[in-house]
């Protein structure tokens, strides 16, 4: 038996040493076989500098995928799973908020309970803003609503799977890529167990709040297509409503003999209506935009250098 921990590395040149010492330290009498298979995600510093030192020395069996220019974590984990070889794969953040003796863990369930074929840590406690927990909330209740899969709050992208998982995910080739729901829509049994996230070890974190804003938005645009729906709402709503008005013009004309409606009245409608357009229009252009990436069908990454142990 064979584990690849998959790990995607953005400036991460202070923890890559430390990572793999930790990984050594928490699988060391595991009784398996493991690899590292470390992605540079086009770090600006000394990140594959420290990767190819690791490949060199293989204190235990090291791969180094790096890429042409910085692609996103998602991108990473891609090109990962394509050069993980181990029958269990596991996805890891470099900056050891995630203990590797969780996967060993993992691990452990997988071989223990044949009737689930991923494990996934969520977190427990979370020491993050009441703002930041609220739109995190918010975004699951939306997100589960709209799309037809079902995404596990908090669960993280730090999980443990069989093989035949890995395969299922590289089979989806979608460019704009959202593992959370790309993870949920391959299904299979999950076992989610509770983590809590230590602090990063060095460096500091990719994600701020509109990072993280974005990434919902890609979520929702990804996983349905509900919002190209409520053009159709506000649009019956609309009509409805201008033709209830217009009986009721009508009807102040005929009886009350009012004429010349408000001038306030027309400034109100056009801009609602022309705001209710707008909001619309873009609401289709993220659909479209998206189906324009994917039909210039680009790969989802490019690798400058692999480095394989296995091919040496
Ligand atoms: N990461 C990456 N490419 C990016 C951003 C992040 O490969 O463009 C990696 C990063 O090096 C780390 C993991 O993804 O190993 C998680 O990133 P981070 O720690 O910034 O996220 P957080 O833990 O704060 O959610
Ligand atoms: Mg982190």
């Amino acid at each position: 038996m064979k584990l690849s921990l998959v790990v995607p590395c953005y400036n991460e040149a202070e923890n890559v040493a430390a990572f793999q010492e930790a990984v050594i330290s928490a699988f060391e009498g595991c009784g398996y076989d493991y690899e590292i298979v470390f992605i540079d995600d086009g770090s600006k510093d000394a990140t594959l500098h420290n990767l190819k030192k690791l490949y060199a020395a293989q204190k235990c069996p090291v791969k180094v995928v790096s890429f042409s220019r910085n692609f996103g974590k998602e991108a990473g984990l891609y090109a990962g799973l394509q050069h993980a070889s181990g029958d269990y794969i596991s996805l890891i953040d470099a900056d050891l908020q995630q203990r590797p003796e969780i996967v060993r863990d993992m691990v452990k369930i997988l071989d223990e309970q044949p009737a689930y074929d991923v494990v996934a840590a969520y977190q427990d406690r979370r020491n993050e803003g009441k703002v930041l927990s609220f739109f995190k909330k918010s975004f699951y209740r939306i997100i589960n609503k709209l799309s037809d899969v079902t995404l596990q709050p908090d669960a993280s992208d730090f999980r443990t799977f069989r093989r035949s998982v890995r395969d299922s995910i590289l089979e989806l080739g979608e460019y704009h890529r959202f593992s959370k729901g790309i993870f949920a829509w391959v299904g299979y049994e999950t076992c989610f167990i509770p983590y809590t996230a230590c602090e990063r070890a060095a460096g500091k974190s990719k994600w701020n709040f509109w990072k993280l804003m974005e990434y919902a938005i890609e979520g929702i645009i990804g996983f349905s297509t509900a919002p190209l729906r409520l053009a159709t709402v506000l649009g019956g709503v609309a009509g409805i409503s201008a033709v209830l008005y217009l009986i009721w013009v009508i009807l102040e004309k005929l009886i009350r003999g009012i004429d010349v409606p408000g001038y306030a009245t027309i400034i109100v409608l056009i801009l609602f209506f022309g705001s209710v357009q707008l909001f619309c229009i873009g609401i289709i252009g993220e659909y479209v935009g998206r189906i324009f990436e994917q039909s210039k069908d680009r790969p989802i990454y490019i690798a400058k250098e692999v480095l394989d142990y296995e091919e040496k």
